[in-house]
């Protein structure tokens, strides 16, 4: 394990920073006895080609467990940039402080004004109630928490700009958790030292989904955290593009399939509509927002909720009721949250509304403008998370 902190000569808390020569830091070795400010053990200041410099424990023991990682290299660099950063832009920063009212030891603990911020840097998965557990804590003790996620490899530094791209269940959980401009991932890349912002996620199906990326170095960032500027047209444009492009992709991708005998409920269900999968309105796939929750491409439950609803005895959308859209998800879909799926159908129901669609008139019937639809594609590209 690999921290950055220890007490020196039982006396004074010291933490490696770049700036430290490793002359100055062979001299300390030499001449100080470093301990461990949770257990109290001995530390050995570590001055290997490997790894940055560092302290390790010289007997083994479980201390780790009130870190939320175990250390990795790339997560002790982070984490002295970090520290770096919050000292610049005017925070009190202690590195790895233990606080043991709750056990944990934050990567670190930021003071502003009279805020107080625990901040961990993650570079690893680690169960989502494992961070929910630490976040209660740090409520506990009036600390806000920030959780700032290592850059995905698969987002490079030159995929800047508007983007199609695959996000872990893991990385999802912390969709808009933070108030940073609605459905955000904010991430941090030591190997440049900048700050990856993963915003206006929109969902596509499973862990599919259109994000714009921006970089901003720790030079140029702040604190609180630069936010998010809303879309430009040329960018909105530019969704819908990609968006329709992977829709059709996926559309046609199915029809493939189907020649090879595969049984397919949306085949079956476009097949009763009478309507060919390719030329399904755009309506149907249409983006909403937090739809992550449902794991089934967003063509398959839409098509799946309108032919459901068309087959029943009363129909109007005005009046379904919570446990009709309960009953619905339990048989088409795969869900990860069933409350906020519940939620993601309504909104649906409700654009299904705004845009004057009859549910007792087939869909090959009744004629939706494109504008129209594309007027609420806009809406939902800009709007905040969480709405209702
Ligand atoms: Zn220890």
């Amino acid at each position: 394990m690999y921290i950055l902190t220890a007490y020196k000569d039982n006396k004074e808390i010291f933490t490696v920073t770049r700036q430290m020569t490793r002359e100055q830091l062979v001299f300390l070795r030499n001449t100080s006895h470093f301990t461990c400010p949770q257990c109290e053990t001995s530390l050995r200041l570590k001055l290997g080609k490997v790894v940055i410099p560092h302290f390790a424990h010289i007997v083994l023991t479980n201390c780790l467990t009130s870190f939320s990682e175990r250390e990795s290299p790339t997560h002790l660099i982070g984490k002295q940039q970090l520290a770096e950063f919050f000292t610049r832009v005017g925070c009190d920063v202690s590195v790895e402080a233990y606080l043991p009212k709750i056990s944990q030891r934050p990567d670190l603990l930021v003071k502003r004004n009279k805020e107080i911020y625990a901040v961990e840097f993650q570079c690893s998965v680690m169960p989502i109630d494992d961070v929910i557990k630490r976040n209660q804590g740090y409520l506990k003790i009036k600390t806000r928490s920030i959780w700032l996620l290592r850059t995905p490899l698969n987002i490079q530094i030159n995929e800047i700009g508007i983007t199609y791209l695959k996000i872990s269940k893991f990385i999802q959980n912390f969709i808009g958790i933070q108030s940073i401009s609605g459905a955000t991932i904010l991430t941090y890349d030591p190997t440049t030292c900048q700050f990856i912002y993963i915003s206006h996620l929109m969902h596509i199906s499973g862990t599919s989904f259109i994000a714009k990326i921006r970089s901003l170095s720790t030079k140029q960032q702040t604190f609180p955290f630069a936010q998010v500027k809303p879309l430009t047209l040329t960018e909105s444009k530019q969704y819908w593009s990609i968006f329709q492009h992977k829709r059709n992709r996926f559309l046609r991708t199915r029809i493939r399939m189907n020649k090879h005998g595969v049984k397919d409920r949306l085949l079956k269900h476009c097949y009763e509509q009478q309507l060919r999968p390719e030329n399904l309105p755009l309506y149907i796939g249409f983006p909403i927002s937090e739809s992550e929750t449902i794991q089934n491409h967003l063509v398959e439950w839409q098509l799946a909720l309108i032919y459901t609803l068309s087959n029943q005895q009363h129909r109007d959308i005005d009046y379904i009721s919570d446990l009709w859209i309960e009953s619905f998800i339990l048989a088409q879909c795969k869900v990860f949250h069933l409350e906020k799926a519940k939620l993601v159908v309504r909104r649906y129901c409700r654009f299904l509304q705004v845009i004057n669609f009859n549910i007792n008139e087939s869909i090959s019937e009744q004629f939706i403008s494109d504008s129209k639809i594309l007027d609420h594609f806009e809406e939902v590209i800009v709007a905040k998370r969480c709405e209702n």
